[in-house]
């Protein structure tokens, strides 16, 4: 567990790993800004960090956190679209070549739009009207589950709603063109915590299955 004062002193190693043994790394960054291939839509869980679990350097992940790696549908009009916001710099102006939605195992947002998190003393007044967004993952998961255990339920849940939200980063008419266009892939991706192995998502049949992790550690 870290205090501030230690993200102070970690921020220092970073420093001399950056600014020191990697320096030319940061200078190409701050001279040519940046050009990431790859965007990640994660969930802001301080256990699924894009960067640590995909082992990236600076520059090279451009990254949106929110509560339950949700990509909402494409919406007009008004309103704080954070995420789109994200999505359409990252396709529109990055031009990134990918787009991985990264979903995780036991995601706090998705026990709560299960029910298996209650909210008190008023909490919930954001939280529960942006997990709406993956209703329809709980009504599949439901359907499909709610004989199995709590945790095959979540597992199932969690899955789909990455398949959601792979649907919902197709309702952007230039998510939609850059993708026609050969441009642009989208990915859905599950990392699972308990076993540490990372599942991607078959666009064919939405099934997850293994890329990495597995028993001899490596999935290959
Ligand atoms: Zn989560």
């Amino acid at each position: 567990m870290k205090n501030v004062e230690d993200l102070v002193t970690g921020f220092r190693r970073f420093r001399s790993a950056y600014y020191g043994e990697r320096r030319e790394l940061v200078e190409r960054l701050v001279r040519q800004g940046q050009a990431p291939k790859v965007m990640v839509v994660a969930c802001s869980d301080s256990r699924v960090d894009p960067d640590i679990v995909t082992d990236c350097d600076p520059g090279d992940l451009f990254v949106v956190r929110n509560v339950a790696n949700l990509v909402p549908p494409y919406e007009e009009g008004g309103g704080y679209h954070g995420t789109s916001a994200a999505i359409e710099f990252a396709v529109r102006c990055l031009h990134v070549e990918h787009v991985i939605v990264m979903g995780h195992a036991r995601c706090g947002g998705i026990r709560a739009l299960l029910g298996d998190i209650r909210f008190e003393d008023g909490a919930g007044q954001f939280i529960t009207p942006w997990m709406s967004i993956a209703e329809q993952a709980r009504r599949e998961a439901v359907a499909e589950h709610a004989a199995e255990n709590a945790e095959s339920l979540a597992v199932a849940c969690e899955q789909a709603a990455v398949r959601v939200s792979l649907g919902n980063l197709m309702s952007f008419p230039f998510v939609r063109a850059a993708v026609a266009a050969g441009q642009l892939r989208v990915h859905g991706w599950y990392f699972d915590l308990d076993h540490g192995e990372l599942h991607g998502c078959d666009p064919d049949t939405g099934r997850f299955g293994l890329l990495a992790g597995g028993a001899d550690g490596t999935g290959e």
